[in-house]
């Protein structure tokens, strides 16, 4: 059998649906600098560093906090709209693409080490700081990060697809790693 000359059978084949103008209002009075319906902001989070394609979440929020993350939730649960967590967009599979509309959270300004804890080899993030920040942030307490995917992802993103990479025989992927999370 010959090999189809396109990726095409490889593009999602769901047709989003439309996110109410009115919960896009309310995000809007809600978040004000904090969201986006720009287009460019929109496709930028709506692909990761992989081949499938897909249209864009209607909306990007920009969280800073717990509260945020949980009221864009609440506001997605009320209008029955899909929610798409953004982390640094590393992914290779798609898991991005708005393949059934939605809109997006990008963790990034979510960044911080809340405590660290020498003695019990643990630390404390909030989800959008990445690998690298959080290495350069714990390099003086003798501690590292081992999880090493090459892209600089976010600790949330590396969670949620369960991570590995080149130190993985050594210390495990990220469900060797991650002890506890809290989740919204
Ligand atoms: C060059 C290259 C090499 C790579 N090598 C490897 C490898 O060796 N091993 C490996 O495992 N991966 C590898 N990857 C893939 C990628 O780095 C991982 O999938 C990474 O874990 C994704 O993290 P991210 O922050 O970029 O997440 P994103 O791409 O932003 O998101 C990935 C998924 O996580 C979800 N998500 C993001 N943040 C949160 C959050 N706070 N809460 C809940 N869900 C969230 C998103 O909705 C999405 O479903 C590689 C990627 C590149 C580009």
């Amino acid at each position: 059998m010959n090999a189809p000359a396109t990726t095409a059978h490889l593009q999602p084949q769901t047709t989003p649906r439309p996110v109410p103008q009115a919960m896009l209002d309310a995000l809007a009075a809600r978040f004000g600098a904090q969201y986006s319906a720009a287009q460019a902001v929109c496709e930028q989070h709506g692909r990761d560093e992989g081949s499938l394609q897909a249209p864009p979440p209607a909306a990007v929020v920009f969280a800073e906090s717990t509260q945020d993350v949980q009221d864009a939730v609440r506001l997605a649960a009320q209008y029955g709209v899909p929610v798409i967590p953004y982390g640094a967009g590393s992914s290779l599979e798609g898991h991005l693409l708005a393949v059934q509309g939605g809109i997006s959270i990008d963790m990034g300004r979510m960044n911080r080490v809340l405590s660290v804890d020498a003695d019990d080899l643990t630390v404390t993030v909030q989800p959008g700081i990445t690998r690298k920040q959080l290495n350069e942030a714990i390099k003086d307490t003798g501690l590292f990060f081992p999880i090493d995917p090459g892209a600089d992802a976010s600790i949330g993103g590396m969670a949620a697809t369960r991570a590995s990479g080149t130190n993985a025989v050594r210390y495990g992927t990220m469900r060797e790693n991650v002890l506890a999370l809290e989740v919204v």
